[in-house]
């Protein structure tokens, strides 16, 4: 019988062009049959495993540590800046005036009453500033990120479980600086993931306890790819950050075994990365091949990916969420001319969730943000539209599309 060969040749034909036209429909097109969790607000903690928050680059330094109670000295060494009091003045020039100094809560705005809502087991973030008072400013390089340590309550402000440290700021004031960092940050009982002062702490991961459920391990990486020069690598007997040479197989599998044998039933394992550059949604092969190799050979439940100052696509590989790269979420930019087609003030807040028997991803709501006076604001509706339309183009190679929800927040849906 050749029919049902026949009618087989056809159904994958059209299976084949159906994810053609996926590939590259038009923003707002329809993905075949996407999945989603049952879509109620407050899903019971007992079937549903950990929900995270996570986000992108969270630069609490320069600038925006000026406004702040205990502003650092304010003397940069950037080649066309001299104080970080000048990038408070260009978002003043920008957006208007901000009362100084604002109070610790301030920076995160809206950002409270969505983790107040979502309540998240853990709060993960890139924090892409050292914090110290050191002076030892990295002879040559051009731009140095600090927050005095006095101003650390504004982490805990918004209950930040970890600060990932595996970026290309964590070194900006010397070995003084990282190690003050570091310091500051557990003093804050801020956990800390990826930069240490050898390598077995830089390498060791963040654990949070979820009672009850499980916890919550945090790995953190540098890649030179986002601008970690690589004589930051930790050593045996040398501070540094938690570097990888290169994504090859062979650099993920020395990780795996570590890894995997780390987790227990019930963990979730987070695999925080700085990779790539600041700017451009293309998702080189080699990151998404590391990435599923984290989730292949070490159980890792979510990739979490940063360093472009934009958000990128989504992939769900065995049903495991790979954040590409997750934008920045805070920093003092705001009036600086170039790369303005970025809307690099828009950003996400990813609140993923784990179905407690399966471990696979239950659902991942998201929540538009704007940064807008040194603040986390909702992203006016204009800002929703633009992230829904990049979340679905960058989104559709992978098959992944966000729903946008009435209450112009984001469900996540893929194939
Ligand atoms: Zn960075």
């Amino acid at each position: 019988m050749n029919m049902p060969l026949t009618r087989r040749r056809l159904l994958v034909r059209a299976l084949v062009a159906s994810l053609a036209a996926a590939a590259t429909r038009a923003p707002g097109g329809t993905v075949q049959e996407p999945r989603t969790a049952p879509t109620n607000e407050r899903p019971s903690r007992r079937s549903h495993g950990i929900t995270l928050f996570l986000c992108g680059d969270v630069m609490t330094g320069r600038g925006i540590d000026q406004i702040l109670p205990h502003p650092a000295k304010p003397h940069l060494y950037e080649p066309y800046m001299r104080s970080a009091l000048g990038y408070v003045q260009i978002a003043e020039q920008a957006t208007g005036p901000m009362k100084r100094p604002v109070d610790f809560a301030y920076l995160w705005g809206d950002a409270l009453a969505e983790l107040d809502r979502a309540q998240p087991d853990a709060r993960v973030i890139n924090l892409e500033t050292a914090v110290t008072a050191s002076e030892d400013a990295w002879p040559g390089k051009g731009i140095h990120y600090r927050m005095h340590p006095a101003n650390v309550p504004c982490l805990a402000a918004a209950k930040i479980d970890c600060c990932v440290l595996a970026n290309n700021h964590v070194l900006d004031w010397g070995y003084r600086g990282l190690a003050e960092t570091v310091q500051t940050l557990r003093g804050a009982g801020i956990r800390t993931a990826g930069a240490g002062n050898d390598h077995d702490e830089a390498v060791a991961p963040a654990v949070i306890v979820v009672p009850g459920t499980g916890r919550v391990l945090v790995y953190a990486f540098a890649t030179e790819s986002s601008g970690v020069p690589r004589g930051w690598a930790a050593r045996k007997s040398r501070a540094g950050v938690s570097f990888l040479p290169d994504l090859s197989a062979k650099t993920a599998d020395a990780h795996s075994q570590r890894i995997a044998a780390a987790k227990r039933p019930g963990d979730i394992v987070v695999a925080s990365i700085h990779w790539g550059g600041n700017w451009g949604y293309a998702i080189p092969p080699e990151q998404r091949a590391f990435a599923h190799r984290l989730i292949d050979a070490a159980a890792v439940d979510v990739v979490h990916g940063h360093s472009s100052h934009h958000v990128k696509g989504i992939e769900v590989y065995r049903d495991k969420p790979i954040l590409y790269g997750c934008g920045d979420f805070l920093n003092d930019y705001e009036g600086i001319a170039g790369h303005e087609s970025f809307r690099a003030d828009l950003g996400l807040m990813y609140f993923p969730q784990w179905d407690a028997a399966s471990g696979g991803l239950a659902r991942c709501t998201m929540t538009p943000t704007q940064i807008r006076h040194f603040r986390v604001n909702r992203a006016p509706d204009a800002g929703v539209r633009w992230l829904e339309q990049v979340m679905n183009r960058e989104g559709a190679a992978f098959g992944t599309r966000v729903a946008r929800t009435g209450d112009n927040r984001f469900l996540l849906e893929w194939r």
